[in-house]
């Protein structure tokens, strides 16, 4: 036998059996960002890589070990996207969607990156984002922040997951407060994990939210970002802080969040879950408001969040949160040619007058013994039965399945009637 070939390590195969979760997390989410009149962009999968190094930052996790990179075969360097915001800004700045207007916009599709596959981690992902530009917030800010409760409001698990916010000033602020961190940690880099000795020099912020024990004890005395914010951000961030209480939105301030991508400034905010081990965090986001000029447009505003759906799905499963996957309805069997070409006319006349209903045809011969087995098994309430002769006088056997009534026999008419009923 041929060797049978297997999926790349960390890229998953959506079955059968998950789709129905699939799909109803993202009809919840096409539904929420239509509540909130977001207008949706595609963009490709593959962008060039300068994309990404020039946006999510070289000294980056993602950029310095997480890409896909490959070679065009004209020689052009290439990347799998990473994460959509950057994919989003470059499509705006080249279309001029972002020019002089304001937008909201959101995205949904698959991200590649090269890490170590665990539970809730893989190397195809999909990501749902928002990002609104032309907004200075902190009102937009919000906005984002209450999509995310409406989100989980409408999965019923508002109670599972958790807001953390953290403001990281501007760009000025920023530097000031890495010369004092850089100070602190100095001085105890005996003590730091080899990553966070590394990126002393190269991202001290990241440091912060290093997974190290050691490095944690110490950034537990280390100063604040959020101590030293410029005046105008201090005030953004309070705003921010009042509207939320206002709003009932329940978060914590967790002053080393500082997210893994360079383009973040201001209002940076996490959603997470404890039932997910320590992939919890569902949903990450904050502002950007340098990033469009920083790729070739004009200074625009901008902030966003992006939602790792996988995780979410991951979260529907566990708590066994009801996805309304259903079965078939009707079950329409046939014994003979022509009640076999009978059976396809009346199931399409079915789907043309009840587009929701669903119909299967029995396909593949038998008796009607094994097709009504195979009825019963569709879970479907309604079998229909077509044999030579029914096939000839236009009428059907209807057998209820799932009650106990005698079979009966109806017009074509009368089984309209009983669809109504039951669609
Ligand atoms: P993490 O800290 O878990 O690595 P991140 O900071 O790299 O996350 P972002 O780049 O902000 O994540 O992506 C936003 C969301 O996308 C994450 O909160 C998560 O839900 C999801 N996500 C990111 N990387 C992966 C992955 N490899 N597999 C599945 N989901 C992911
Ligand atoms: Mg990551």
């Amino acid at each position: 036998m041929a060797k049978t070939i297997q999926a790349i390590r960390g890229m998953n195969d959506c079955l059968p059996s998950n789709t129905p979760t699939w799909q109803f997390v993202e009809s919840r989410i096409r539904q929420l960002v239509n509540s909130y009149h977001y207008q949706e962009i595609r963009t490709p999968i593959v962008e060039s890589t300068d994309l990404f190094k020039r946006s999510v930052g070289e000294a980056t996790d993602i950029v310095e070990k997480e890409m896909y990179v490959f070679e065009d075969r004209n020689g052009d360097s290439l990347a799998l996207r990473p994460e959509g915001t950057a994919c989003a800004v470059r499509a705006g700045n080249q279309h001029g969607l972002l020019y002089n207007q304001q937008r909201r916009l959101w995205y949904m599709g698959p991200m590649f990156r090269h890490e170590r596959p665990q539970k809730g981690r893989y190397r195809q992902f999909h990501q749902f984002g928002a990002e609104a530009f032309g907004y200075q917030g902190p009102d937009i800010d919000i906005e984002m922040i209450l999509m995310g409760a409406r989100l989980w409001k409408s999965f019923g698990i508002s109670d599972k997951v958790e807001l953390q916010i953290n403001s990281l000033g501007n760009a000025e602020a920023r530097a000031n407060y890495k010369k004092v961190l850089v100070e602190f940690l100095s001085a105890h880099i005996e003590s730091l994990d080899e990553d966070s000795k590394r990126r002393l020099d190269t991202n001290p912020l990241r440091i912060l939210d290093s997974k190290d024990k050691n490095t944690q004890e110490i950034l537990v005395n280390a100063p604040k970002l959020i101590d030293h914010l410029d005046t105008e951000s201090a005030e953004h961030f309070s705003i921010l802080c009042e509207r939320l209480d206002a709003l009932g939105i329940e978060y914590t301030v967790n002053p080393s969040l500082v997210r893994g991508l360079d383009y973040y400034n201001r209002t940076v905010f996490e959603w997470v879950t404890s039932l997910l081990g320590s992939q919890g965090t569902i949903c990450a986001g904050g502002r950007y408001d340098g990033l469009v000029q920083q790729l070739g447009g004009r200074e625009t505003p901008a902030v966003g969040f992006a939602m790792g759906i996988e995780r979410l799905v991951l979260l529907v499963e566990s708590l066994e949160i009801d996805v309304g996957e259903s079965d078939a309805q009707v079950y329409v069997t046939a014994l003979g040619t022509a009640a076999e070409l009978k059976a396809q006319e009346l199931t399409e006349l079915m789907r043309e007058h009840f587009s929701f209903l669903k119909v299967q045809t029995h396909c593949g011969g038998g008796n009607f013994k094994k097709q009504l087995k195979k009825a019963d098994a569709s879970g479907a309430m309604l079998a229909i039965i077509i044999g030579e002769s029914e096939a000839q006088s236009g009428s059907f056997g209807l057998k209820w399945l799932r009650k106990d009534l005698p079979q009966e026999t109806v017009t074509e008419q009368e089984l309209l009637e009983v669809l109504a009923e039951v669609s």
